[in-house]
């Protein structure tokens, strides 16, 4: 075995944690190979995140257009060629590539393209060749799974939704969470004629029950037909499209069909039995709270773990992996308290505990807002936005904050420091409002509109 064969750690996938690991272990001055079988970025930069939220913002334009008149302007066109808006993503995406490849490089990390599979627990294999290290990190992510439904293969994925050439007339998503609220949400402001089926009462199964009926309601108001409560037998693909049969009622049909019911971890030929690490129930493998594998030497980060599936979730994992490694400075992640989004229209963001989950701990007051945005009202669009806040009584602390709203990411992301800093309901009252927006109104909440115990 050459010297060159032989390093202090080998990533195991190029995408959101593996570059970060790789990159703050080389800051630290290890000897890093980071192997990745197919494009450097992984699925945030590639296949997730970033292609999702360009989609997103061509999809908001028609609103932009559509309320354009009202607001004084004529002779605005808008025709939408998804074709192009494929080919100008795909630059860009190439781009970020470029950008990620430049940076590894620079932080001295060792890139090779190949798959790889554990062959011992210092030892990966990759082209034929076998490199060695102290330290092994899995983070090979995430991919759509397609055996939950018989035919469940034939349809879409997010991945091919993302590179379409051409707007089906109609399509069905199959599965509520928050990709498949996003590309419904999307897809129908490109005029596709969109159908949910799924399995619960509501989507987006885990968020604050009334963050759910508002976006039921919001993609009802987009022209998404919810088909809620589904137990589907079979898809099946028929002479104009597809059909997805259902054990209690008619099929649904449509012109394509998008798998969104879920992801499953990448252990694919991994070689994880030579290490004798066994996955759980749902695929991913099981780790500490320092990201330590059953094996020695093995870590795992990232959606393989099936832990909080978000890409900053992945970075800080990782960068708290090679900073207790090879940094001296041991750190953990805490995965209580991470904001997450959902890029519908309009958006939703959340933070802390839902309604529910804060009844269970004590006595909780809920403050809500529900105003029709000026921006919107102006046009006379019924559309509204919906405010909450969740306060534990004792002790005043704001233990969650919901919004469906425009523009909710950017303003939870900026509240999401008061509650990590432990602010209170006076905190936010005492805050000045600043005016005329619409993230005032989390500081202009006067009365409880619920008290729980
Ligand atoms: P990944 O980014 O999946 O990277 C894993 C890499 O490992 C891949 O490049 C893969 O090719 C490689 N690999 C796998 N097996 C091997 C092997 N044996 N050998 C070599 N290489 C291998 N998160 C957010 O925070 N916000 C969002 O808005 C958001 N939107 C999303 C939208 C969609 C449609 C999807 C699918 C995901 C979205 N996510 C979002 C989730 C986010 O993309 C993931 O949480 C994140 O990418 C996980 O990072 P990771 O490093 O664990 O894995």
């Amino acid at each position: 075995m050459s010297h060159s064969n032989t390093f202090d750690l080998i990533v195991i996938g190029a995408g959101s944690g593996g570059i970060a690991a790789s990159r703050r272990a080389a800051a630290h001055g290890a000897r890093v190979l980071l192997i990745e079988g197919t494009r450097i970025g992984g699925t945030c930069v590639l296949r997730g995140c970033i292609p999702k939220k360009l989609m997103m913002y061509a999809s908001e334009m028609r609103g932009c257009f559509a309320d354009a008149g009202a607001f004084g302007w004529s002779e605005v066109s808008a025709d939408f060629d998804i074709g192009r808006w494929t080919q100008a993503k795909d630059r860009e995406l190439n781009r970020l590539e470029g950008v990620y490849r430049q940076m590894l490089e620079s932080s001295g990390v060792h890139t090779l393209l190949g798959h790889a599979r554990l062959a011992g627990e210092r030892a990966v294999e990759a082209n034929g060749q076998r490199y060695l290290a102290e330290r092994i990190l899995i983070a090979t992510g995430g991919a759509p799974s397609t055996t939950g439904i018989p035919g469940l293969d034939l349809a879409w994925t997010s991945d091919d939704v993302l590179q379409l050439t051409e707007l089906p007339r109609s399509l069905l998503v199959i599965g509520a969470g928050y990709i498949a609220v996003e590309f419904a949400s999307i897809l129908s402001q490109f005029g596709v004629q969109v159908t949910m089926a799924y399995r619960a009462e509501r989507p987006l199964r885990g968020f604050d029950e009334d963050l759910r009926q508002h976006a039921a309601q919001a993609l009802e108001a987009r022209g998404v037909a919810l088909h809620a409560g589904v137990r589907a037998q079979e898809l099946v693909r028929t002479a104009h499209g597809f059909e997805l049969r259902r054990a209690d009622a008619a099929a649904l049909s449509a012109d394509a069909v998008l798998n969104a019911t879920g992801r499953r971890p990448n252990v694919g030929n991994l070689g994880l039995d030579t290490v004798r690490i066994a996955t759980d129930a749902a695929g991913a493998i099981p780790v500490d709270a320092d990201s330590r594998t059953a094996a020695r030497g093995i870590w795992a980060i990232g959606d393989v773990t099936n832990r909080v599936n978000l890409t900053p979730v992945a970075i800080a994992e990782g960068r708290a992996f090679a900073d207790t490694e090879f940094g001296g400075r041991p750190a953990r992640v805490s995965h209580d308290n991470v904001a997450s989004a959902v890029f519908c229209s309009p958006p939703i963001a959340t933070i802390g505990m839902t309604e529910a989950q804060a009844m269970e701990r004590g006595p909780t007051d809920v403050y809500v807002s529900r105003f029709r945005p000026m921006k919107k009202a102006f046009v006379g669009s019924q559309e509204q936005t919906f405010m909450k806040l969740i306060v534990e009584r004792g002790s005043g602390r704001v233990t969650g904050i919901h919004m469906l709203g425009a523009d909710a990411p950017e303003i939870i992301q900026g509240l999401a420091i008061a509650l990590s800093a432990g602010a209170t309901k006076q905190d936010f009252d005492r805050t000045m409002a600043m005016h005329p927006t619409s993230a005032e109104e989390f500081v202009l909440m006067r009365e409880p509109a619920r008290r729980h115990g």
